[in-house]
């Protein structure tokens, strides 16, 4: 597939998302002004990711341009491609680790080669959807072992299936919602549906055994829900004992930080969690009251907006507290000018689509810390979203 061109959606649209992991060039929202109806049969369309723009027909001159541009892309690719075995690290010694967002265990080798050093975020329901019925334990522990094992030593954190909001399962039969988005997903489908929940957890437990596997719990909006899941990976593992099944014991428990009410409570729910991961696809739409998929409003959805920033080093500061770390898996992490702002507030992870890493890596290696924090101070007190974007811009570029 040489590209994708979509009439709805957003840049956080489960498709894009996927896409991006795979680095097919994706533009959405086209709908707004008709443009896809205008490509006809046998038409020859320029499809820029980088401006969002497609060319239908382009003139000699025009072509000229994208096969200049092409080469400076290929140009471009060849520095990254040089950064592979870099640590991400500021000039000033600070280390960043930088790791992939994956829907697949297939996914991982492409992961590696842009120096992925781990996986971040394995949604997993993706093993859940494309097929007629729920994966039994065993299908998934195939998937996650070979995830785990790939990652070789480094962290594999497998999300536990985060079904609803734009990805519904229709062998669960859940009636349609008129919010889905608030309504009945993740976390919330599997503390109620045991029969789905323990053999996740059981197949996850089981393939720590091939390396260093991850539980992460989606959507979490208190503390009493983090409890109950502690409670269901006890019971896996007792299972697990009773059925002589080997499974590492060891497998930190975290959450991920994609609602306001968990980013407001994150210094008592670190008390309990062995780490946060920000999810911002989420976290944004929610905070901001965006629907992360309507194009019409995506102008809106920005996460430099302040109210996100304060959130995000909200839960950065009571993870410090509470020693444990503090990583995030939203897109937002993707940015390398957001990169700059994380790792100066703290957090020691940052995990995205793969083809992203190198140019995070770049912008981390070329700053210091402590310009970083300065530019951080600045940022804070800052009031519109945009204006911070422009100013990262201008003090980064
Ligand atoms: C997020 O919400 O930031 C996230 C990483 O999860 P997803 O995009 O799968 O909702
Ligand atoms: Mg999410």
């Amino acid at each position: 597939i040489a590209g994708v061109i979509l009439g709805s959606g957003s840049a956080t649209s489960h498709v894009v998302i996927i896409a991006k992991a795979r680095a097919i060039p994706t533009i959405v929202g086209l709908n707004k002004e008709n443009r896809i109806d205008k490509i006809k049969d046998g038409d020859h369309v320029i499809l820029d990711g980088e401006r969002g723009e497609i060319v239908i027909n382009p003139t000699p001159k025009e072509r000229a341009a994208y096969d200049e541009k092409i080469k400076k892309q290929q140009e471009l690719a060849r520095r990254y491609a040089a950064l592979k075995d870099l640590p991400a690290v500021t000039t000033d010694g600070v280390r960043i680790d930088l790791m992939a967002n994956i829907g697949s265990h297939m996914d991982v080798d492409n992961a590696l080669s842009y120096g992925a050093e781990g996986v971040g975020l394995f949604r997993s329901e993706f093993v859940f959807m494309g097929r007629e019925e729920i994966p039994n334990e065993e299908d998934q522990f195939k998937a996650y072992k070979e995830a785990v094992e790939k990652c070789g030593g480094n962290l594999c954190v497998i999300r536990t299936m985060d079904i609803g909001g734009d990805k519904p399962l229709p062998y669960l039969n859940i009636p349609p919602e008129e919010n889905p988005f608030l309504g009945y997903r993740a976390i919330r489908i599997s503390l109620e549906r045991r029969d789905l929940f323990l053999p996740q957890l059981k197949a996850i437990l089981r393939a720590g055994v091939y390396g260093k596997a991850a539980i992460m719990v989606p959507m979490v909006i208190n503390v009493g829900e983090f409890k109950k899941v502690k409670e269901f990976v006890k019971e896996a593992k007792v299972e697990l004992a009773h059925e002589n099944k080997a499974y590492a014991d060891d497998v930190q428990v975290g959450i991920m930080v994609e609602t306001p009410a968990a980013a407001i409570m994150t210094p008592e729910l670190a008390k309990y969690v062995d780490f946060f991961s920000i999810g911002t696809n989420d976290l944004v739409q929610y905070t901001l009251a965006v629907d992360r998929g309507n194009s019409s409003i995506s102008y809106l959805y920005n996460h430099f907006n302040p109210a996100v920033l304060r959130l995000v080093e909200r839960t950065a500061r009571a993870a410090k507290d509470n020693g444990i770390w503090c990583g995030m898996c939203g897109e937002m992490a993707s940015d390398p000018y957001a990169a700059v702002l994380l790792m100066a507030m703290g957090l020691t992870e940052l995990s995205m689509s793969a083809p992203s890493i190198p140019r995070v890596k770049e912008k981390l290696r070329a700053v210091s810390a402590v310009q970083a924090k300065e530019i951080l101070a600045d940022v804070m007190k800052m009031e519109d979203g945009e204006e911070i974007k422009a100013y990262l811009q201008k003090v980064l570029a």
